[in-house]
């Protein structure tokens, strides 16, 4: 067995020239960028530096537009992206659509979308949550009943990112009811369907969820009435949607890892700067305190460690092993990464003191959405389930 640390030299390149492409955001336009944010601009112009520079493209393969370079990569420039204090937005669900589109729908599909969402033309949402299913997925009610060549639509949705900017959805509704469903021989993981579903389709209506905070982008509820999606827009097998959707998860939490391994970066980097300059008795920096030190010093080995875990996951992913091994990498990364986001910030915070609480440091929007990424997609509760089940072979208790 070998084990190599290094990137290859692709890797170093798409890192670097994102960097590059990426100065002025986090630079002279910072301030812009923060004010489009706060007032829920999209910022169009730096969705298209992201597509110039290749990302949307790296899981998409060479005959849709794509380079097919491979998770890693992407979430080592998700990373670099929140290392430079800003959020790759609606890029998430965007990239994690495109690998559930190139891995499971057919030519057709691949022909239609994949090329549009590498050159950055078209942006897409991911819609899953309901408000009476939550966490638990195979509660969800809205359902999709075949009729002739079509599909109609009713149900809702709730708390789905980006709704008012994407173009299209990937949307999970059910075929078969959960009753019907428990006596075929997948059980539960049957009776649930992926469509792609335009957002300006007739019968959608959208509703802004008030949040406390803003992330850039809108959470909406989603009202289905008799929305018609064609026969030949699902993705993967109708009824064996269940699968699909699960293994699709994991490049999110792969990639919401790397942006919680970049905001643990930003943070820690610009307290260490702080610290060195910062004196308030004598002439002595804080940064010579060990109440300073410590805790940034503590953050720093947690992200390492965390950091690997999520350089593994990606790996893992790339190299196609077993779906249920890469879902327990991913989901142990997004944890080990959202608890280390978390601590980095605090100990940020705590070294900055009074100053971080300013909107010019921007840490305060750092820990809210490292708490987020601690909660959704996944919740810690449901990584550890997950972990204690598929891992451990724990018995399960819900
Ligand atoms: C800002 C934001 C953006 C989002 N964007 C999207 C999006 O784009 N698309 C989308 O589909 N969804 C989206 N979501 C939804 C998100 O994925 C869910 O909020 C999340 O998965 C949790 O579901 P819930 O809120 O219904 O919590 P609930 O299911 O009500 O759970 C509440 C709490 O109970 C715990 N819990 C539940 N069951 C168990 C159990 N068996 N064992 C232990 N603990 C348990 C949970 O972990 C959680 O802490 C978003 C949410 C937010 C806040």
């Amino acid at each position: 067995m070998s084990l190599d640390f290094s990137f290859s030299e692709e890797n170093v390149m798409l890192v670097d020239a994102l960097g590059e492409a990426m100065k002025p955001w986090a630079g002279p336009r910072k301030a812009e960028l923060t004010e489009m944010v706060s007032n829920s601009i999209f910022p169009q112009e730096l969705w298209q530096t992201f597509a110039d520079v290749g990302l949307m493209g790296c899981l998409v393969p060479e005959e849709y537009g794509g380079t097919d370079v491979g998770l890693l990569p992407l979430a080592l420039g998700f990373e670099k992206i929140a290392a430079m204090g800003i959020s790759p937005n609606i890029l998430l669900v965007t990239c994690m659509d495109s690998a559930c589109i190139a891995r499971n729908a057919t030519d057709a599909i691949k022909e239609q979308y994949l090329p549009d969402i590498v050159s950055g033309k078209s942006k897409f949402c991911f819609a899953i949550t309901e408000a009476d299913a939550g966490t638990n997925s195979f509660n969800m009610t809205t359902k999709a009943t075949a009729v002739g060549d079509k599909f109609v639509i009713n149900g809702a949705k709730s708390y789905i990112s980006g709704f008012e900017v994407a173009d299209y959805m990937l949307l999970v509704a059910r075929t078969t009811s959960q009753e019907d469903s428990k006596d075929t021989k997948m059980g539960q993981y049957h009776g649930l369907s992926l469509f792609i579903v335009p957002t300006d389709a007739p019968g959608i209506e959208k509703q802004l969820m008030p949040m406390a905070f803003n992330e850039g982008v809108g959470q909406y509820s989603l009202y289905f009435d008799n929305v018609e999606v064609a026969a030949d827009q699902v993705v993967g097998q109708v009824d064996m949607g269940a699968l699909v959707m699960f293994n699709s998860l994991n490049p999110e939490r792969i990639l919401a890892a790397a942006m919680c391994s970049g905001m643990s970066q930003f943070s820690v980097n610009m307290a260490a700067e702080y610290a060195k300059e910062r004196k308030v008795f004598r002439d002595t920096p804080i940064g010579c305190y060990q109440g300073i030190a410590h805790p940034l010093a503590m953050a720093k080995s947690e992200h390492e460690a965390a950091r690997l875990l999520m350089l593994k996951a990606a790996w893992a992913y790339d190299q196609k092993w077993d779906a249920v091994k890469v879902g327990s990498l991913a989901n142990m990364c997004k944890l080990m990464n959202s608890e280390s986001a978390l601590h980095s910030v605090d100990a940020a915070i705590e070294t900055l003191g009074g100053s971080a609480f300013t909107v010019e440091q921007g840490l305060l929007p750092l820990w809210n959405g490292a708490r987020l990424l601690k909660t959704a997609p996944v919740s810690k509760e449901m990584i550890l389930n997950f972990i204690a089940e598929w891992e451990l072979g724990l018995p399960k208790s819900y």
